[in-house]
């Protein structure tokens, strides 16, 4: 139950905390004092290279991935081994991944009402309908008793988002949403994520859409070998950015 977590001590404002941070893969050292602070409502992109830990970063904020040192705090709710924070935690953040990951023998409905269903225990008529509403949003309702396989892959990510969003989260992460669709289809993505921003969900997207990042992020992170090299406004980051790691960074996505 949500109303007897431990809450902790915490600026009130901020959605998501990340503090001191450290995470090792055996002896591999992949989160290496990671600070990070979202408030409500504020749109944060991650970027970097590939192995640089954004994967894992964000994996460990609804605990897909623990973390061994530093505290990790979602809306007020501390990340320990405390099983019931956990739980209370994964209610609130949605995750979205670069492969879909919806259930293949499931209908786009289906995979919609599993979890409120099942998890949050809504009446299945009213599941179905809160889905309806949420499929309208992601522009695909008449897609809605197809099964993912018959969807094209810009219909399954929408699906994916769609799907999140029937649990209500307070908090939206997306890794690298929109890397494994063909490019025609990349917009009908972004464009759903846009709208999302701008309906003032709380969002960190791990994304190389720079576009994307320039149109709606309050802060880009830019991560390299498990730091933070640097974060900035997008206008200052992608005009001026500061670190060699960074200039390079850019250098080969723009
Ligand atoms: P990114 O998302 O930035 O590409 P990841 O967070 O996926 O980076 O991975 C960071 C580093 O951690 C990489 O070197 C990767 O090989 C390693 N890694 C990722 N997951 C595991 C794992 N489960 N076990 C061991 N090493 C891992
Ligand atoms: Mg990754």
């Amino acid at each position: 139950m949500a109303e007897d977590t431990a809450k902790t001590e915490t600026n009130e404002k901020n959605m998501i905390e990340l503090r001191n941070v450290n995470k090792w893969y055996g002896s591999f050292h992949v989160l290496k004092d990671i600070n990070i602070s979202v408030r409500r409502g504020e749109r944060i992109v991650i970027c970097g290279p590939s192995g640089s830990g954004k994967s894992t970063c964000i994996r460990c904020i609804n605990r897909l991935e623990e973390h061994q040192e530093g505290d990790i705090i979602v809306n007020g709710v501390p990340l320990t081994n405390d099983l019931k924070n956990i739980d209370t935690v994964r209610r609130e953040v949605g995750m979205v991944f670069q492969h879909f990951n919806l259930f293949p023998h499931l209908t786009v409905l289906q995979n919609c009402t599993l979890a409120p269903i099942w998890v949050r225990k809504t009446p299945k008529k009213q599941a179905e309908e809160e889905a309806m509403k949420y499929l309208e949003r992601v522009k695909i309702p008449q897609q809605a008793l197809k099964y993912p396989g018959q969807l094209s892959g810009g219909q399954q990510q929408r699906v994916a988002i769609a799907r999140s969003l029937c649990m209500n989260p307070a908090v939206m992460l997306f890794d690298e949403p929109t890397s494994a669709l063909d490019p025609e289809m990349i917009k009908e993505v972004l464009d759903v994520m846009v709208e999302l921003a701008e309906s003032g969900m709380t969002m960190i997207c791990v994304t190389h859409e720079m576009g994307f990042a320039k149109t709606v992020a309050d802060r880009v992170i830019f991560m390299d070998e498990g730091q933070i090299v640097e974060e900035n406004e997008p206008h200052a980051f992608f005009e001026n950015p500061q670190h060699e790691r960074t200039k390079l960074f850019l250098s080969q996505i723009l």
